[in-house]
């Protein structure tokens, strides 16, 4: 093996700050863990009934690229009773992780504009590279609200993509209704791709959450059943968007990910009928004793999914994260999802006794500088 062997994009790709936070977190046992991206409690059970069953069922080779008739059926139902646009078609994903990275594949030549909104999601930078753009980035601190005028001066001609997340990982900020319509409307007004990233849309806690689909019927929305189901390792998302462009990445997903595996796809037709409001709730309640318990700490957003986006009262990012870390504690620097080291990312999705010692080690950190 020679480094002659790793293609220039893989050089692009860099990992690095996760894997600081994985390196110091290697000798902690049985930290108290805030880190954790995915709901704490388990796939519900008629999910894995649904699951079992259609591997006994047989249910064992490759489906149809675009997913199984009934699931896509039943989706496509729902996107159409809740828009009406004549030219929305729904396919099934391996994830919602796959239909991004068929989106940006199927619209991003290389030198194209990609615009993330800081605090970003972190796969967006990397999928952005591998598909040969360039992220521009718009700043929102300190709210983590959208400024149209910044959006507006950001594009360019190479814009080609504006990738929107709301509820959004890491921040937990809900975009008001104005921003995702002016959104909308701007990347209609510039002709601009808009993808929307719905994959927290259950966990909205203040108001209803609203797509820019709604405003845009070109808009591309991005979905699974990972976050809401808890089915993170089940590996199914699923894309609504233009007949054309759906065509475009199911071309890629057919010599690329080819399905999304077979029998998850039958365990998400059940989730469909499985209501997750009482664990939306105790979401809702779970973050509401977080944000009484952390009252001192500067937190915006939070209004949905199930992250704080916290500014660490002193020090820089890493370095408060380095001394929680040193407490057992364990979160995530904010420079692991922004170009800013001011601030941490705290998941509330853990079990309450998890969440008050958690909260007891940052009462201490609040004051006690190292
Ligand atoms: N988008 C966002 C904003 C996420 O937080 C995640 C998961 N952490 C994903 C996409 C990917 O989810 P999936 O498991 O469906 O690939």
């Amino acid at each position: 093996m020679s480094q002659r062997w790793i293609s220039e994009r893989m050089h692009q790709i860099d990992a690095s700050g996760i894997r600081k936070v994985f390196d110091l977190a290697a000798n902690m046992t049985n930290p108290v863990n805030l880190s954790i991206g995915q709901p704490h409690f388990d796939t519900p059970e008629p999910i894995k009934a649904a699951f079992k069953n259609a591997i006994d069922q047989g249910y064992n080779a490759y489906s149809q690229t675009q997913g199984i008739k009934p699931l896509l059926e039943r989706l496509q139902k729902e996107i159409d009773d809740s828009y009406h646009h004549d030219d929305r078609k729904v396919f099934v994903s391996s994830g919602t992780s796959g239909a991004l990275m068929l989106a940006l594949c199927a619209l991003v030549n290389p030198g194209d504009e990609v615009i993330v909104f800081d605090p970003w999601f972190v796969m967006y930078k990397h999928l952005t590279t591998l598909a040969g753009g360039k992220v521009v980035e718009i700043d929102t601190y300190p709210d983590f609200q959208i400024d149209l005028d910044k959006v507006r001066s950001a594009v360019t001609e190479r814009t080609k993509v504006i990738l929107f997340n709301s509820p959004s990982n890491p921040t937990g900020s809900v975009a008001s209704v104005e921003a995702v319509k002016g959104l909308a409307d701007l990347a209609a007004e510039k002709d601009i791709a808009l993808i929307s990233d719905e994959i927290y849309h259950q966990f909205c806690y203040e108001k209803e959450f609203v797509s820019p689909a709604r405003f845009n019927d070109q808009t591309i929305v991005i979905d699974g059943f990972s976050k809401s189901h808890s089915m993170t390792g089940h590996r199914v998302g699923y894309c609504h968007g233009p007949q054309f462009l759906i065509q475009q990445m199911l071309k890629l997903q057919q010599f690329t990910f080819v399905c999304a595996p077979h029998p998850a796809q039958w365990a998400a037709l059940k989730a469909c009928d499985v209501d997750m409001s009482a664990e939306v709730e105790q979401y809702r309640q779970k973050r509401d004793f977080m944000l009484a318990e952390l009252e001192d700490y500067d937190i915006r957003g939070s209004d949905g999914a199930f992250y704080l986006f916290v500014k660490a009262p002193w020090g820089t990012g890493t370095e408060f994260v380095a001394e929680a870390i040193a407490r057992n504690l364990l979160i995530i620097p904010g420079s692991v999802f922004s170009s800013r080291d001011t601030h941490f990312r705290l998941s509330y999705a853990a079990e309450q006794d998890t969440l008050e010692r958690g909260v007891e080690i940052l009462k201490e950190m609040r004051n006690h500088k190292k």
